[in-house]
């Protein structure tokens, strides 16, 4: 029987995991089927045991229910534990549920290999403070920036994330007022705001020259955040990449082989285009 994969979501129609997935299955030669699924708002326990039931090898989670993926895992990578939320799940061998969180990997990845762009001993920004930013801290600080400042418009909330995190690396929270009279070689928009076509309110010289900013939201244009970062002078790079790494990250966590990246990312981007 094909292996069988899927992602969980409400909504799940837009998920471009399964275009990515059937991607990176032909181009390793692995044999697989891999699925959106909607589960219900109120029983995602409900679809993730049937679907293992129906001897499902592992599923992806999004939008609503990675918290309550870390919760059922039996087994959580360092990096979920402390994410607090769980987009990939592995049924394994000895009947337990393996957790893992691959969106922070997916972030390095796509900004150090992709774009080039080091962050070790870099002066780094992230935007936000919500469950995607939650994600990406620990491998943000494992590759040693020289300072990460998590600003939010509820200044709390990135004070409490940086106080989880503190143990990892040179770590601060901030409001958005904090930022003044700062500057980062790397600001990274984790916020919804682009989502609702808004700008986080950044002083205009937070971007030191020469800066890079990613926008960790991905559309057929560029968002809010990256149309301001490239009018001040900074590289930009939207997250259509960090998409494709986690999800290479989740195919090698079930098929123990690293798909090629670069031609799945070229294809998504070109059916994106507005010209089409
Ligand atoms: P959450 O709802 O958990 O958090 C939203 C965050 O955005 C909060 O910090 C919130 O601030 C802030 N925010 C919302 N509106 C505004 C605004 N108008 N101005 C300033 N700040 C604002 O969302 P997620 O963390 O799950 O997702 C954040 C983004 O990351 C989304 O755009 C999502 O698409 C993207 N993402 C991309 C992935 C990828 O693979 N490319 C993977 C995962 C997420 P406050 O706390 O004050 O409310």
């Amino acid at each position: 029987m094909t292996d069988l994969y899927c992602v969980f979501g409400n909504p799940v129609a837009h998920s471009k995991s399964p275009v990515i997935h059937a991607a990176f299955a032909g181009l390793t030669g692995h044999a697989l089927r891999y699925e959106a699924r909607l589960a219900p708002a109120d029983d995602f326990a409900g679809s993730l045991c049937a679907f293992l039931a129906e001897g499902g090898k592992g599923c992806n989670i999004t939008v609503p229910f990675k918290e309550q993926a870390w919760a059922l895992a039996a087994v959580r990578s360092r990096r979920a534990e402390k994410a607090g939320a769980v987009n990939t799940l592995l049924a394994g061998k000895d009947g337990r549920l393996y957790g893992d969180n691959t969106d922070g990997v997916g972030l390095v990845r796509d900004l150090v290999q992709n774009a080039g762009v080091s962050l070790a001993g870099k002066r780094v920004l992230v935007l936000g403070a919500g469950g995607a930013v939650r994600g990406v801290l620990s491998p943000l600080l494992a590759e040693k920036p020289a300072c990460l400042v998590v600003a939010n418009r509820t200044a709390g909330k990135a004070e409490a994330l940086a106080a989880l995190f503190a143990d990892e690396g040179s770590i601060s929270g901030t409001g958005f007022t904090g930022l003044a009279g700062q500057q980062f070689d790397v600001v990274i928009n984790g916020t919804s705001a682009s989502l609702q076509g808004e700008l986080p309110p950044l002083p205009a010289d937070v971007l030191a020259p020469g800066a890079f900013a990613y926008d960790m939201m991905y559309g057929a244009q560029p968002t809010v955040f990256l149309q301001w970062a490239a009018a001040h002078g900074a590289d930009t790079r939207d997250g259509l990449g960090m998409l494709v790494e986690q999800a290479a990250e989740a195919f090698f966590i079930w098929r123990n082989v690293r798909p090629p990246t670069a031609g799945v990312l070229a294809e998504l981007r070109a059916a994106l285009s507005p010209e089409q």
